[in-house]
Formats: C-alpha cells, structure tokens, sequence
C-alpha cells in the first residue's frame, strides 16, 4: 500500500536514482515503489525483458550487455519515451539506470519537459571497495526480479527466494570480469552526468549508500523527498 506523502499537486514527479553498479539503486527503487505507489522503470530490466523475448532489440543488445558494455542512446532513449507516456507513470515513475550518459541525460530533461514532470536525483554515494564485494554475493530472483546480497541482504533459505520461492541465480553480466567493464564504463561515462545534471541546476541529492542496511539508507531518501515533492494524487498527513 502506498502511504500518503505530500499535497495533491499537478505536476508528476520523477525520481531519478543515480549512482554505480551495486550502489542499491534497484532496491532503493523498489522501496520507493512501495511507499510512493509509482512505477519504476529500470532500462536494464527493459533490455532484458526484451533479451527474453528475443524481440528485434533484445538481439541487437545483446552482445553489448554481455560484456558490460553501455547500449546505444538513441535506443534506451527511446524506450524511456514511450514508458512514461503510459497511464500509470500520470503521477510520477522512478527512473533506474538512465540517465547513464551525458546525452541520455541531456534528452531526459527534454522528455521529462515534455511530460510536465518535475526532476529530484538522489546520488546514491558507495565506496569502490563496498562495491566490488557486493556485487560479487550478489544473486537474483529470476521470477520476480528482487536482488538479494551474501552478505547485507541474504534470503531466509540459502539460494532460494523469499516472495516466490524460486531457485536464486547471478546474474549474467554480474561475473566478475564483466563487473569491472561496467564499473569502468560508470567511470567513464555516467560519472559525469552528475557535472551535468549541477550544471543544470537539477534537484540533486548526495546519500551516503556505503555501510546502512537498505532500510536505513531508504529513510534518509525518505526524509530528503519529504522536504521536496509532492506526489500528485496524495494527501498531506
Ligand atoms: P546495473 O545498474 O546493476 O549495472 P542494469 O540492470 O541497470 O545494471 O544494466 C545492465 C546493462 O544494461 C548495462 O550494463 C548496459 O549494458 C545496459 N543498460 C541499462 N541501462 C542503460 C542505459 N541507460 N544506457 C545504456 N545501456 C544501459
């Protein structure tokens, strides 16, 4: 159920999390999911769906995910259009995992514009070393999608799913070559999207994603968000 943040205001709000591979991103979203009762949209999630599928896009991808590598703009750019022009992003959605270029960013703002939707970026902040041994005990539900840790975020029965009960897998490009081709192209490539983004004058946010379980790190989102938007639709408490 989603709890009642803020006053009924026209604009819908979009929730961009930004930050490495590992950072949380996906699960932070998945919380704000449930609190905001907004969709979240997860281009990786998109592109893998459409791998599943083995639609025109999923095979065009498919290479490029394989070994970490970023997918073409136009392409990802594209799926974000026609996502947040469906009728349950009308209040607002969460971005996850795009903007991920200086280009992607440039045309969110566009479409975010064209939307009538108002930006907050929260910068999920983790060190380099955290990250690496994260990603590492990482493992997905291939079924419902939601990340579990060794180590921070284990499931009550080893290797098996909490809410469905199906069997945990790593994730193909969470190998650990493929770890680091992504973590250097975030280096290279998303990093400064967050030059752009205080260029621009964005809505931004730093949280510190380093040591917190997830739940302490969602109340500090909670908290910066409280003091900003209003979800439309929602009554002030
Ligand atoms: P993570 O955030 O854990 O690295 P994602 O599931 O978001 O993983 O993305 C997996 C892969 O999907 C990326 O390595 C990249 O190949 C592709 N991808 C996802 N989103 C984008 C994007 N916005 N731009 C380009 N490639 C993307």
């Amino acid at each position: 159920m989603a709890e009642e943040v803020g006053l009924t205001v026209a604009a819908p709000v979009a929730v961009i999390m930004f930050g490495s591979p590992g950072s949380g991103k996906g699960t932070q979203s998945k919380l704000l999911v449930e609190w905001l009762g907004i969709p979240q949209i997860s281009t990786g999630d998109m592109l893998r769906d459409h791998m599943r599928r083995g639609t025109v896009i999923g095979q065009s991808v498919r290479a490029l995910m394989k070994s970490g590598t970023l997918v073409p703009d136009e392409l990802v750019n594209r799926l974000v259009e026609e996502r947040i022009a469906e009728p349950d992003c009308k209040r607002g959605f969460i971005l996850d995992g795009y903007p991920r270029t200086t280009a992607q960013a440039k045309e969110m703002m566009r479409l975010l514009a064209g939307v009538g939707a108002e930006e907050v970026v929260i910068h999920l902040l983790v060190d380099y070393n955290i990250i690496i041994s994260r990603m590492n005990g990482r493992r997905v539900c291939p079924k419902c999608g939601t990340l579990y840790n060794a180590v921070s975020r284990p499931p009550r029965v080893e290797g098996i799913c909490d809410l469905d009960g199906d069997t945990l897998v790593i994730r193909e490009d969470d190998r650990e070559e493929v770890v680091r081709e992504r973590l250097a192209q975030y280096e290279a490539q998303t990093r400064p999207v967050i030059e752009y983004f205080r260029d621009s004058g964005a809505r931004l946010f730093d949280v510190d994603a380093s040591k917190d379980r997830p739940e302490v790190v969602f109340g500090r989102i909670q908290e910066m968000l409280k003091s900003t938007v209003t979800v439309p639709g929602t009554v002030a408490q």
